[in-house]
């Protein structure tokens, strides 16, 4: 980060301390808040004096992620963004329309350490983490890019929210403020690939965000085997974290869960999940949902996709042992590179260049 202050990551409070050490009257941060959030740049809030502006522009960062390159789907308007932050690095997001409003997926890091098997995003590590203003910059640009509201925000782009912790819970504060985006935490959704430390935090925060878990086999060794983490922290861990999360906040946890074909995604496969999830929150009243998803594949995993059959068969396993399962909707599906991958080719091609 540049030393020039980051005035969109300020809550307006926070804002008016700024104010005021620069010797301004702290009204002005609940103005320049809202203007910010808008999408406007400190040259356009013009209730503020030029002279101030000026200063304004000189010293704070007042910037919005740019856009890169726009892949747009002919299919269901779905636009996948790779966005470009003031420091040169890239990320992604993905905005896509549904009934119930629009939503964006947003990345929390340039890259990601996680090193799950899988994934395009962590293949060459993390960069760095995203700063709350580049986080909320994500849909701020969205939005002016589109010249549409968004109403629905999912953190399941490149990089593991919760190996970002404060500054994700601080755009989480954010983009929910009235004076701001105005966000709704019902309508946000997190989710990890099972950073068990941040999931207990994040149940004492009290956001009634919706937690996601990225849990994809039933069973440690297989486990470990696609996803790292999962040495640090077990299934069993894991599961009882979820346990508590939902004891305390009463929200309902859903299941990622990709299907590789071969590896995890047998009948044999989705007896082990229900009876996994059964045992694991048995008593303790939260409705269970696995969301499936037929892996993209990416060339350097060489990891497959099963069929839209076994899939479904897969589902209706699930579904007969009381476990409601819904396979994710591909939306965008002519722009639908995994997660990461367009990133990746940007950085291959600046490589080559
Ligand atoms: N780090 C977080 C959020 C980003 S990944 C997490 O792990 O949950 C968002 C989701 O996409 C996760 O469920 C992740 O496991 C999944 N994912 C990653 N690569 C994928 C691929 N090639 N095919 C299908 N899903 C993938």
């Amino acid at each position: 980060m540049t030393t020039k202050v980051d005035l969109l990551s300020m809550l307006p409070e926070e804002m008016e301390q700024y104010f005021i050490s620069i010797g301004e009257p702290k009204f002005r941060a609940k103005q320049t808040f809202s203007r910010l959030h808008r999408g406007e740049r400190i040259s356009e809030i013009t209730n503020l004096s030029k002279g101030l502006r000026e200063r304004l522009s000189a010293e704070t960062l007042d910037t919005l992620p740019t856009v890169e390159e726009k892949l747009v789907s002919k299919l269901d308007g779905t636009v996948k963004y790779l966005f470009r932050l003031h420091d040169g690095a890239c990320i992604e997001s993905v905005f896509m329309r549904y009934k119930h409003g629009n939503t964006l997926c947003i990345s929390s890091q340039v890259g990601c350490r996680m090193g799950c098997k899988f994934c395009a995003s962590t293949i060459g590590g993390r960069a760095r983490d995203l700063y709350p203003s580049e986080l909320i910059g994500q849909v701020i640009a969205a939005e002016k890019d589109s010249g549409e509201r968004i109403s629905n925000i999912v953190m399941m782009g490149i990089g593991e929210p919760l190996d970002n912790y404060d500054n994700v819970i601080k755009f989480l504060r954010l983009v929910n403020h009235p004076d701001g985006l105005n966000i709704g935490y019902r309508h946000i959704s997190l989710s990890t690939c099972g950073v068990v430390s941040g999931i207990e935090k994040l149940a004492g925060e009290n956001f009634p965000i919706t937690l996601s878990i990225s849990l994809h086999a039933a069973n440690d060794a297989a486990r470990s085997e696609i996803m790292p983490i999962n040495n640090k922290w077990n299934i069993s861990e894991l599961l009882s974290a979820c346990v508590s999360y939902y004891k305390t906040t009463g929200r309902r946890i859903s299941f990622e869960y990709t299907l590789i074909s071969g590896k995890n995604d047998s009948e044999a496969d989705a007896v082990e999940l229900a009876q996994l999830l059964k045992n694991a929150f048995r008593g303790s009243g939260a409705p269970i949902h696995v969301n499936l998803i037929r892996v993209n594949e990416v060339k350097e995993t060489g990891f497959k996709k099963g069929t839209p059959e076994s899939v479904n068969a897969f589902a209706a396993a699930l579904e007969k042992r009381g476990i409601t399962a819904t396979i994710r909707r591909k939306l965008g599906s002519d722009v639908n590179a995994a997660c990461g991958q367009l990133r990746r080719s940007n950085l291959i091609k600046k490589e080559e260049i």
